[in-house]
């Protein structure tokens, strides 16, 4: 049973919902075997709500990895709850009561329509990346989404809200999801693989990346490989030590805390002007800074976006300044930007 109903009198604003068996509705970390790279990156996304890309071949536990992310969330506030099912209600399968207080997960096919991914039709109705409002929207096969399509995600990523016209009519929903996507290196999905089982030209691998247009990739924050597994790591016996969801949810919470009294919101929908004051940086940070920038070509947005996974890094290991460490990770999570084939 994973539902949880509240009927008793109403929660404070910031009370958290009591959600004490939601931890065993979502699917645990501790089942993806290796890959503590993007466990780590996932990690440092749920402390700070930044969005995510993955990048690896078939199988390697990209799909496994996101749908994790809702069960090391910050539980959500009474708040958050209700809106999420005030959308729902609306929507065309309306409100199970069993999910109150569960951060939505969905995961629209790549075949999705337009109307489908951002909503509409005429008696509008939410779409995908409404349902998804404070939870997490799952993109698998990034580039074989249609661009068109991918290219409307770019104002609710930044907005947190959509609107819909529809000739005479007008409907504005709330869209304020978690993007995670995915996708494969080349079209084969095996390039970089040892065994050299790719076929692939570069100029087919430039055009498959090229699909995802460079301002959609400028507002993803965070860019992580997930590589294939080694042999050893695919036979071993799944790890007892692996850390539970409950474990890392533990440092999030802690980390997502620290962002609310500090600024009142999580450290990805900081704006610039919040920038100067919650990350301040010291000489040697400023030059490592620089430096990537030259390097990488990061765009100013970039720029901000690594920032502010910094930040997060840092909230989670509970240091007030951001140190070259904290920015040196996040610089390493914009290996998109540079955007050769190889
Ligand atoms: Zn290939």
């Amino acid at each position: 049973m994973c539902g949880h109903l509240n009927g008793t009198a109403p929660l404070p604003e910031h009370a958290v919902v009591p959600t004490p068996v939601d931890r065993a509705c979502y699917p645990d970390l501790a089942e993806v075997r290796g890959q503590g790279h993007a466990k780590r990156a996932l990690e440092i996304a749920a402390a700070g709500g930044h969005s995510l890309l993955m990048s690896g071949p078939p199988g390697t536990g990209k799909s496994m990895l996101a749908s994790r992310l809702p069960g090391i969330l910050p539980p959500m506030r009474e708040s958050e709850a209700l809106e999420t099912a005030a959308v729902l209600s609306v929507s065309e399968p309306g409100f199970d009561a069993r999910l109150w207080g569960r951060r939505p997960f969905r995961t629209p096919h790549h075949t999705a329509s337009g109307v489908a991914l951002v909503g509409g039709g005429s008696n509008p109705r939410p779409g995908e990346i409404s349902l998804a409002h404070q939870g997490v929207l799952f993109l698998d096969e990034l580039p074989e989404f249609d661009r068109k399509v991918l290219e409307v995600l770019r104002e609710p990523l930044e907005s947190g809200h959509i609107t819909i016209s529809r000739a005479a009519r007008q409907a504005e929903f709330p869209a304020r999801f978690q993007l995670v996507a995915a996708m494969n290196p080349c079209p084969c999905g095996y390039q970089g693989d040892p065994a050299g089982r790719c076929r692939c030209t570069p100029d087919q691998i430039h055009r498959y990346r090229a699909r995802i247009s460079g301002p959609l990739l400028d507002r993803i924050d965070m860019h992580v490989e997930v590589p294939r597994l080694a042999p050893g790591e695919l036979s071993a016996e799944a790890d007892p030590n692996a850390e539970t969801s409950a474990q890392v949810r533990d440092r999030v919470i802690r980390a997502r805390d620290t962002q609310l009294t500090r600024a009142g919101k999580p450290n990805h929908a900081l704006g610039s002007r919040d920038l100067e004051r919650t990350c301040p940086l010291q000489d040697s940070g400023r030059r490592l800074m620089e430096q990537a920038m030259t390097r990488l070509g990061l765009s100013a947005r970039a720029y901000h976006r690594v920032l502010k996974v910094a930040r997060s890094i840092a909230d989670l290991q509970g240091e007030e300044d951001i140190q070259v460490p904290h920015l040196s990770e996040a610089i390493g999570y914009r290996r998109f930007d540079r955007r050769s084939p190889t």
